[in-house]
């Protein structure tokens, strides 16, 4: 039966633009006398790729690096300890996507927190909290926002549409993340060896394809945007390594049935009424990242969470982290999962050391779940 997806899957295609892709990496890995290193930034693409076992298809003359993109995984403890902080105050309701319950704090996860008896409650939309606070007029809601340049277009608008509507007991905590000034400071350093990148679709909706010309121009790096689906990831893998072996260094749109080149002008209108941006801001494996955060912009501070927070709280410091070593090693692309002396052992999705196992879309879960080699 054929879906919607069914050409994107096609067996043929896959097999075809493999080729493709071996005959040209191939001589130039030769000609390097190395692996070319890409990174997918996107923790959906890591997934695509383990899910449909699009990693035992790769030549060998292609090595990835799994980027910082999953929201989950760049949660530093600090934010989950403030977090734990309001959730577990009398008055709180707090909500949140599922994922981020099950990230270690430096001494608990929220939902050890929630078995403990504080009111933590999953919502699958963050305009659930608006109906969550209305039924609820003697508590506050806190609604736990995270998530990249595709997920902050929903919680401004969720934020607009209660001020809107004159809610008083609604706040959202928000860790959000630019997705291009991360990438800016991954390429200052000169730590992690990479040629070039694969684009996320989701982001790329939201900021479009012009967006990253600066990486280009900056940093000699070529950037192709994909899709989620099989052949979508091995076109824009094709054509990233066809510009390696011509020399190019262009940015590229291999999923313009979702991507424009301005991105959704309504979208980043709605993000620039609520929020501030540049906000420098601390991200797991990572560091401070400069301008890489937003803030509740001052005229909406009754719907910011962090008011809710006593001082000592808002600056933790960082000597209480516990996340292992292992996990920054990940995200910046020295180590793979795999390589982790704790991974599958003493560190699994059911029991998670680091952020990278908990969601569905960090690295070493990706690995954990979809890892032919490692399956028992
Ligand atoms: S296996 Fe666990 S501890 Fe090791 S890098 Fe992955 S998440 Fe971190």
């Amino acid at each position: 039966m054929m879906t919607l997806t069914s050409a994107f899957r096609d067996s043929s295609q896959v097999t075809k633009l493999i080729k493709l892709i071996q005959t040209v990496a191939d001589p130039l890995a030769d000609k390097w006398g190395r692996p070319l290193q890409v990174m997918e930034v996107c923790g959906g693409h890591t997934h695509a790729i383990f899910k449909f076992g699009l990693d035992q298809l790769f030549p060998k003359s292609v090595e990835f690096i799994h980027g910082p993109g999953c929201p989950v995984c760049v949660l530093p403890v600090e934010t989950i300890d403030q977090a734990l902080a309001i959730a577990e105050q009398p008055e709180v309701i707090f909500t949140s996507f599922g994922d981020p319950l099950r990230v270690l704090g430096s001494k608990k996860s929220l939902l050890q927190a929630k078995a403990q008896g504080a009111d933590i409650r999953v919502l699958y939309s963050p305009l659930d909290a608006i109906d969550l606070a209305k039924n609820n007029p003697d508590k506050q809601v806190v609604f736990f926002a995270i998530g990249f340049d595709t997920t902050i277009p929903s919680i401004a608008f969720s934020l607009l549409t209660a001020a809107q509507q004159g809610i008083r007991n609604l706040r959202f905590l928000c860790h959000h993340i630019r997705l291009m000034p991360t990438l800016m400071a991954l390429l200052v350093g000169d730590d992690v060896q990479l040629d070039g990148f694969v684009g996320p679709g989701h982001v790329s909706m939201v900021i479009g394809a012009n967006a990253y010309h600066p990486i280009a121009e900056c940093f000699q790096k070529p950037l192709v945007i994909a899709g989620f689906e099989p052949v979508d990831f091995l076109q824009a893998l094709y054509q990233l390594i066809l510009q390696l072996a011509q020399s190019r260094c262009e940015i590229e749109n291999a999923y313009a049935r979702v991507v424009t080149a301005e991105g959704n002008l309504s979208a980043q209108q709605t993000i620039s009424t609520v929020f501030d941006d540049g906000v420098d801001s601390q991200w797991r494996g990572l560091g401070v990242v400069p301008g890489s955060g937003v803030k509740i912009k001052d005229y909406y501070q009754a719907f910011d969470a962090t008011q809710l927070l006593s001082s000592t709280v808002l600056s933790l410091s960082s000597a209480e982290i516990t996340d292992p070593g292992y996990c920054n090693a990940v995200l910046t692309g020295k180590l793979k999962p795999d390589q982790c002396p704790l991974f599958r052992k003493h560190c699994t999705p059911e029991n998670p050391k680091g952020a990278l196992m908990v969601s569905g879309e960090g690295a070493c879960a990706a690995y954990y779940h979809y890892k032919r080699e490692f399956c028992v």
